[in-house]
């Protein structure tokens, strides 16, 4: 079961020796262990021995044309086994030998060989979005409605105004750099690691003195009042998305959204599709046979509803554009009326009389 040392390198068959060394340089750099993110340890442990495998063989003359005509390599076995000091004979060659990483971070090793540095931004301690629910009624729906809350949510400290405190001096755990520096031991040496400081998130200052009511976080909890303008036409779980309304960002930095979800009641008469609403018509026998005028309910105001002769259960009536507004749009959908003939259960003697009457004439 041979692997397919090109393909794990990213190189075509006939590559040249500087190509393949390049595609090791990148890829070495990418998967090595000392740069795996905390949950990929062994992911990228894997992918670096079989990188260093595939460099082994492909950057040795002998050993590529080996592997080119019988698919394997003779000597040496593959490798296997516990992660050592051997999966990095080949780092080191590459990379100038072990000393190289002494007192340097991987971030210089990126700079020296790629020529760009790469430096963890501080990142401004933004507010928490906030989520919550409004239950409205269809009517509401159908005009739009302003409707008044209340949260309990992170607002601006108004004591120090969100700095955390009074005046500025320089922070004395990274002694302003806003970076502090962690070193520690590997397997070729010790490196440096620079994380953003968390006493002052990177900043370098730090207030004089510690605002009393907020404690240095800038903001405090409050209970706000919030008028929000529910549009005509929305649907149930549409979401409104209030911008920066939501916490207030720690010492200053930038508010969260607040997201409202609305909800609404079940209508007793009125069934909602999207800008369409559903009505049920209960008729008499007579109305379907000779047709009438009706007066039934819309979502706004009465409408007197036309039964043409001769309908039958279960047809559908449609009344244009009475029906939901489109939300930020023009017009109205439609109230369609199902129409339900009714059979009587019980007769009064002369009524029995008539629909005998009625059987009797073929009706
Ligand atoms: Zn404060
Ligand atoms: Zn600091």
């Amino acid at each position: 079961m041979a692997k397919d040392y090109y393909q794990i390198l990213g190189v075509s068959k006939n590559a040249t020796d500087e190509e393949i060394k390049k595609a090791y340089r990148k890829l070495a750099l990418k998967y090595h262990p000392d740069r795996a993110p905390e949950d990929k340890k062994k992911e990228y442990e894997e992918k670096f021995k079989e990188i260093s495998e595939a460099y082994k063989v492909l950057s040795d003359k002998q050993k590529r044309s080996q592997y080119d005509q019988y698919g394997t390599t003779f000597g040496e076995g593959p490798f296997t086994g516990d992660f050592s000091e051997r999966d990095f004979s080949s780092f080191y060659d590459v990379f100038g030998g072990k000393d190289i990483f002494e007192n340097l971070g991987f971030d210089r090793i990126f700079e020296d060989i790629f020529g760009f540095r790469t430096r963890a931004k501080p990142k401004e301690q933004y507010g928490e979005d906030i989520y919550m629910d409004i239950e409205i009624d269809l009517k509401d729906a159908f005009y739009g409605i302003e409707k008044e809350i209340s949260i309990n949510k992170f607002v601006v400290c108004p004591e120090c105004k969100g700095k955390g405190g009074k005046g500025i001096k320089k922070c004395d755990q990274c002694n302003g750099t806003g970076y502090i520096q962690e070193r520690r031991r590997s397997l070729f040496g010790i490196f440096i690691r620079e994380r953003i400081c968390p006493k002052c998130n990177g900043k370098g200052k730090i207030p004089e003195e510690i605002c009393k009511r907020c404690k240095g976080e800038g903001r405090i909890k409050e209970i706000k009042k919030l008028r929000v303008n529910i549009p005509r036409g929305i649907e149930n779980g549409q979401v409104i998305r209030l911008d920066k309304q939501g916490n207030a960002g720690i010492q200053g930095a930038p508010s969260g959204d607040l997201f409202i979800t609305i909800h609404i009641k079940p209508h007793k008469i009125f069934k909602r599709k999207g800008g369409d609403l559903y009505y049920n018509l209960f008729i008499r026998y007579s109305q379907a046979v000779l047709g009438d005028k009706v007066k039934i309910p819309g979502i706004d105001k009465d409408l007197i509803l036309k039964i043409p002769a001769g309908i039958q259960s279960g047809e559908v009536i449609v009344l244009k554009n009475k029906g939901m507004p489109y939300l930020y749009g023009r017009g109205r959908g439609d109230l369609k009326v199902f129409v339900n003939v009714v059979i009587p259960k019980k007769l009064s003697r002369s009524q029995k009389k008539i629909v005998e009457e009625m059987k009797r004439e073929g009706l």
